[in-house]
């Protein structure tokens, strides 16, 4: 009886799904270019792999830090 309602929930959820992974995508790449360096760019500090793995990056932390608060 209420199959065709949960089978709609169900369709619905996955594209919110979709969408979500799409737009994290798509700020991953509007952030950054290519592949995750695996030295700041910045100070030549070796980037942990989760954060490189997290999302694409160029430098450590904390230069990140310096450069998103220098930049507004
Ligand atoms: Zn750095």
């Amino acid at each position: 009886m209420s199959t065709s309602w949960a089978g709609g929930t169900d369709a619905i959820i996955e594209r919110m799904e979709q969408m979500t992974s799409l737009f994290v995508e798509e700020t991953r790449k509007s952030m950054y270019k290519g592949a995750s360096a695996t030295h700041c760019e910045e100070c030549g500090e070796e980037i942990p792999e989760s954060r490189r793995l997290a999302i694409p990056c160029k430098y450590c932390l904390a230069c990140q830090t310096k450069l998103e608060k220098s930049s507004k």
